[in-house]
């Protein structure tokens, strides 16, 4: 009895089975399994699905078993976030491609020069696979002819929104031919992704993979004797080591935060306080810093890292030992990725080791006390975040969007995407995080230039 997730199974072009066999692929992946039966049938189909899924197979051998190649034709478009995924998945159907003679695809992103693209676009290919802003640029000057495709892929669909690509799509689906197919993948499934999903597709088949059964992530607990005195010292030797770049440090009492933090500050940390005596504007300011690795140490008290929705630290340290264990549970639950080991220390005085008894005792188990050496602290040493993060006075009510800061600082401003880190837009604010070594360059250019064609106040933080 041949397997129901044996590729064989499905009405593939013998062409398209060849080259599953080549790549290796012995059985679909489930999103493959669940996504392609309806595809080929020709539905439309919106699939939650994550990088390394399969997904990209998936719509790549939907749309190239629709294809025709002897008809010199645009007959299958692939919208994608960035140039580098836009480059992945060319790659991708590249492959699929390979035993179809003459399938001519091309790659069409922002941030190239368009002069040799449109110098490739004398004759129209059968496939692109490009970035929103830049394909809408082809359609609208006519150098790209939408009118005979049959297959539109939306791929990360939800970070296409968070980039601002929303209204270019809509454009899009405005230029091309009336009917065709629309198989939008995302990760997430917000509520702007079904908004889209109701405005470009037709009774999409909906794809809901579960997520595997994720493996409890490895964490690693640390009680370690310090000397009140030494205790800052011992916190900075700990922050020097693996973790470091992104590490959280508890304290019981919001004095000792803000003193912590700016004893680090002194010795060379990125690092910032965070306590539910700021401002409510402060706060946020430090969360996205943190959040965009601009600041490499955060500082807290436990009520305030509540607001921080990030829960796979490198490094979680308790400055003193947490006052009840459902406490120290709650700062050991930061650390632990996936796949790798997360480490949560605990510096403990002997006037805190009552506290250390009662977590023992919760906990049911002995715990891990480790020797830490303090060494004589080596004068100031720089230990900064990779990031830092610009503010602009302007926000979503300026109708600023993620997308037009990536915009001015890729355009204008010169830099490379892999420079511009995260960018959060607020109602009057928005920050965006770039390469540390780049960022007065970065700066300086935001306000000589002009973003979505205005000038903005624009400043560096810290
Ligand atoms: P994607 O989720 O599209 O980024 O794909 C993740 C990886 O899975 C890629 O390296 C593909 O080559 C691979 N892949 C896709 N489909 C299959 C399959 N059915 N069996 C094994 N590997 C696959």
């Amino acid at each position: 009895m041949p397997r129901m997730t044996a590729f064989n199974t499905l009405p593939l072009k013998p062409a398209l089975l060849a080259s599953v066999e080549t790549l290796g692929y012995s059985e679909m992946t489930p999103v493959q399994a669940q996504s392609l039966p309806a595809m080929l049938e020709g539905r439309d189909v919106i699939a939650q699905a994550q990088t390394g899924s399969g997904k990209t197979a998936a719509f790549g051998l939907s749309l190239l078993q629709s294809l025709n190649a002897e008809t010199i034709r645009l007959q299958a478009l692939v919208l994608c976030p960035t140039r580098e995924l836009a480059d992945q998945v060319s790659k991708a159907i590249r492959k699929l491609a390979a035993n179809i003679p003459n399938v001519k695809l091309l790659t069409l992103c922002g941030g190239m020069p368009l002069g040799p693209q449109l110098a490739s676009l004398t004759h129209d290919p059968h496939i692109v696979v490009g970035t929103p802003g830049r394909v809408q640029e082809h359609l609208k000057r006519g150098s790209l002819h939408g009118g005979g495709i049959k297959v539109l892929v939306l791929d990360e669909a939800d970070r296409m929104l968070d980039m601002g690509f929303s209204e270019a799509i809509d454009d899009i689906v405005g230029r091309i031919a009336k009917h065709h197919q629309t198989l939008l993948f995302s990760a997430t499934y917000p509520d702007d992704i079904r908004e889209v999903s109701k405005r470009v597709q037709r009774n999409p088949v909906e794809i809901i993979v579960e997520a595997p059964v994720e493996t409890k992530p490895a964490i690693e607990q640390q009680f370690i004797d310090v000397d009140p005195a030494r205790k800052l010292d011992a916190l900075a030797q700990l922050l020097t080591g693996e973790g470091g770049q992104h590490a959280l440090v508890f304290c019981n009492m919001r004095r000792d935060v803000d003193a912590v933090a700016e004893e680090l500050d002194r010795r060379g940390f990125s690092a910032l306080a965070l306590h539910g005596d700021m401002e409510q504007r402060d706060r946020d300011e430090v969360l996205v810093q943190f959040a965009n690795r601009s600041c490499a140490v955060l500082v807290a008290t436990d009520v305030a890292a509540r607001g921080l929705d990030i829960t796979a630290l490198p490094l979680v340290i308790s400055y003193d030992v947490a006052h009840d264990p459902d406490t120290h549970v709650h700062r050991i639950g930061r650390t632990g990725r996936a796949g790798q080991t997360g480490l949560a220390i605990a510096l403990c005085t002997p006037r805190e080791k009552p506290k250390a008894a009662n977590i023992e005792e919760a906990l049911g188990r002995p715990l891990p006390w480790h020797p830490l050496k303090v060494a004589q602290p080596r004068g100031k040493t720089l230990h900064l975040a990779p990031m830092k993060t610009l503010v602009i006075d302007a926000g979503r009510q300026d109708k600023l969007r993620p997308g037009d800061i990536l915009g001015a600082l890729t355009g204008d401003a010169g830099l490379k995407a892999d420079d511009v880190g995260k960018i959060d837009v607020f109602a009057t604010r928005a920050y965006v995080a770039v390469n540390r070594s780049l960022a007065n360059k970065a700066l300086e250019r935001l306000r000589a230039g002009k973003i979505k064609g205005r000038n903005f106040r624009v400043r560096a933080l810290h």
